[in-house]
């Protein structure tokens, strides 16, 4: 017999997952699909092994500056084998957390690859389910490039994999998950060679976050090199990798190579024909802002969607999503605008609203920049430097802040405030009338003249 509900959730990531959770809190009945392990990207394969690798360079960071501080740090070796395996107990702890909410939240799980077989009924290998509103929330994977050899190289999944860290590692890529991944081996005590097609990376974010980083990294020792195309990729004699680029460079004996070139949806198998479900060129499904497919009923949440691929976001957008449809809220819908994010590059960036370039294109001459570049006070003892730099856009006629960007220690945790006061409108006044916090870098940002 088909099992009927209010709500299917096609993934049981970060948006399938909000969404059948707040529809089940207001009383629909609701089920996930999920072929994986529940959490999706974010838990098994992003955000939250990214951020313990991260964790762990942030340690290794600590423990090369610890002599300067006076502390005598014998035996720190680092043992790649012994995090990876409290990462992934950790990660085991999770999936059952979230088993266990959908449980006591009265949602069903439903294990297995779920396809279309109608507008209203989903197939799961022979069993098949039919509901009121279905919302697909599958995520996306890792893109590998059609270059000769590119099974020779992994990707951000396959560096959870890694059972040891890679001697001599090369990352071929310009997004936020190349450059994290560069920073955290580097600390890590890999040889790190970032190869950007472009002059730089990061090319949606502010010049100076851009700029910033691309100079700490440099000092760090991490090799990037720029305007470089990979073409193909062997195997040599020794066991090892070589990179053979378009323009005629060769980087050689490589233990790995990392392709971090992008991420493309999972809607190929899903069957939306069935469904009549549209999907853009690259697969991606569209939404209008209520998340809202072209079919009525079917709704699209996340990474799926080909907007910003941040788990809060997918969080938000399903949340929003279940207001909507069950708990009586019938303009609930994500605002899209002044999201804020952050890059756990080494150091950290965090980053909300217009870049300069974008606030003067659409606002000429009313723009005003306010920005500061400085040695943060824990570097006053150390051998090591690094710097800190922050700007705020502004717009007139009172000077609101529509842009904040800032690279340095502790960054990733200082955006979140600013972003709330961002997202109320705040201005540059409002900005100066907080009295600081002092000493921190924070305080720089209500200082700015
Ligand atoms: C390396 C990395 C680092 C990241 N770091 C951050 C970060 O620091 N902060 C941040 O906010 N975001 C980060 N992200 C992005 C974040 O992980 C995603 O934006 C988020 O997971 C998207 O959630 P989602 O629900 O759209 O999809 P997903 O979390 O990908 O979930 C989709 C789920 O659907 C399942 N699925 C797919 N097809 C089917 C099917 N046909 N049947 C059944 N199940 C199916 C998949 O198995 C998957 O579990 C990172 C991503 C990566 C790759």
């Amino acid at each position: 017999m088909t099992q009927h509900y209010d709500v299917i959730s096609i993934g049981g990531g970060s948006g399938g997952l909000a969404v059948a959770r707040r529809a089940a809190a207001y009383g629909a009945r609701c089920a996930v699909i999920e072929q994986g392990p529940l959490g999706g990207t974010c838990v098994n394969v992003g955000c939250v092994p990214k951020k313990v690798m991260w964790y762990a360079a942030e340690v290794a960071h600590a423990l090369r500056d610890a002599p300067d501080y006076g502390f005598n740090v014998p035996g720190s070796e680092f043992n790649w084998t012994y995090l990876r395996e409290a990462r992934e107990v950790y990660i085991r702890r999770l999936n059952g957390i979230y088993r266990t909410s959908l449980s006591d939240g009265n949602v069903d799980e439903i294990k297995g690859f779920a396809q279309f077989f109608d507008k209203k009924t989903i197939a799961v290998g022979d069993r098949t389910y039919t509901a009121e509103h279905v919302v697909i929330a599958t995520g996306g994977h890792p893109v590998i490039p059609a270059v000769a050899g590119a099974e020779l190289g992994i990707t951000s999944d396959g560096f959870f994999k890694l059972n040891q860290r890679p001697g001599r590692v090369a990352i071929v890529g310009g997004g936020y998950i190349a450059v994290e991944l560069a920073g955290l081996l580097h600390a890590l005590g890999s040889e790190v060679t970032l190869i950007l097609r472009g002059a730089s990376f990061l090319s949606r974010f502010d010049a100076m976050l851009r700029e910033t980083l691309m100079e700490e990294m440099l000092n760090q020792g991490i090799n990037i090199l720029s305007g470089v195309s990979p073409n193909s990729i062997e195997r040599v004699d020794d066991g090892s990798l070589t990179l053979h680029c378009c323009e005629g460079q060769q980087i050689t004996r490589m233990d790995c190579l990392i392709w971090a070139v992008g991420r493309a949806p999972n809607t190929a198998s899903l069957s939306l024909e069935n469904a009549g479900v549209k999907t853009d060129p690259r697969g991606f499904i569209p939404t209008d802002e209520y998340q809202n497919t072209n079919i009525p009923n079917i709704y699209a949440v996340g990474d799926v969607t080909g907007r910003t691929a941040l788990t809060p976001v997918a969080i938000a957008a399903g949340r929003r999503l279940a207001d909507r449809l069950f708990g009586n809220q019938p303009d609930s819908r994500l605002d899209y605008n002044n999201i804020p994010t952050v890059v756990f590059s080494h150091p950290p960036i965090g980053t909300i609203g217009l870049t300069e370039d974008e606030a003067h294109d659409i606002h000429g001459d009313g723009v005003k920049i306010y920005q500061t570049r400085f040695a943060p006070m824990y570097y006053a003892l150390s051998a090591h430097k690094g710097h800190t730099a922050m700007k705020l856009v502004t717009v007139s006629p009172r000077e609101t802040v529509i842009g904040c960007h800032i690279i340095g220690l502790g960054a990733d945790e200082m955006l979140q405030g600013f972003a709330v006061a961002i997202k109320m409108g705040a201005t540059k006044q409002d900005f100066d009338n907080t009295v600081a916090i002092h000493p921190t870098s924070g305080e720089e940002l209500v200082t700015l003249k």
